[in-house]
């Protein structure tokens, strides 16, 4: 995220922007998923490099972190590293990111932003998508419901729980309820 510049960045930075050395920094730029609360996380952007992290768009330009990979900051090392590896294929690229070694945390921290969210999976290990249809596969004991849902219920509809990989909602008699994904499986 992108923040005002504070003095302490400036002084690290000494007014350059950390990637392209080139242009005056004008922003404090913090690597996801950290936030701007600490330098340590930031890294000074001019207008240029900012405006081009934003876009998110591979770049030529980014050959200047061929310099900036081997800052000692590893906020700009993680940001370096990022950028390059979304456009390892290519050459330029991939060569800057073969010819470095950082610490893993740094790289963990780079590759991060790249993390595939966990897929819903039924218990035979099939995808689960919003809308499917599902069998239960054993009997389920509703909490707070005054019914208990026999083996075999057809449940449609399903949503995924966003940020729970392990657990969809269906409704059952009329109410919604989550249900764990080993107890279903997908109906074709
Ligand atoms: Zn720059």
């Amino acid at each position: 995220m992108k923040s005002s510049l504070s003095n302490k960045l400036k002084e690290r930075s000494e007014g350059n922007c950390e990637l392209c050395a080139t242009n005056a920094a004008t922003c404090a730029f913090a690597v996801s998923p950290k936030s701007n609360d600490v330098i340590e996380n930031e890294v000074a952007l001019c207008d240029t490099c900012v405006a081009l992290v934003e876009s998110g768009e591979p770049n030529d330009h980014w050959q200047c972190l061929a310099g900036s990979i081997w800052n000692t900051e590893p906020s700009v090392q993680a940001l370096s590293y990022r950028l390059l590896y979304a456009q390892k294929d290519k050459e330029w690229a991939n060569e800057i990111l073969t010819s470095v070694e950082l610490d893993e945390t740094v790289v963990t921290w780079a590759e991060s932003a790249f993390a595939v969210a966990a897929q819903h999976l039924d218990s035979n290990g099939t995808p689960l998508e919003n809308g499917d249809t599902i069998v239960l596969t054993q009997q389920l004991n509703v909490k707070g419901a005054s019914f208990m849902a026999p083996k075999g219920t057809i449940v449609r509809k399903i949503r995924l729980v966003p940020d729970n990989a392990e657990q969809i909602e269906g409704k059952i008699n009329g109410d919604t309820i989550v249900i764990l994904t080993k107890f279903v499986k997908k109906s074709v």
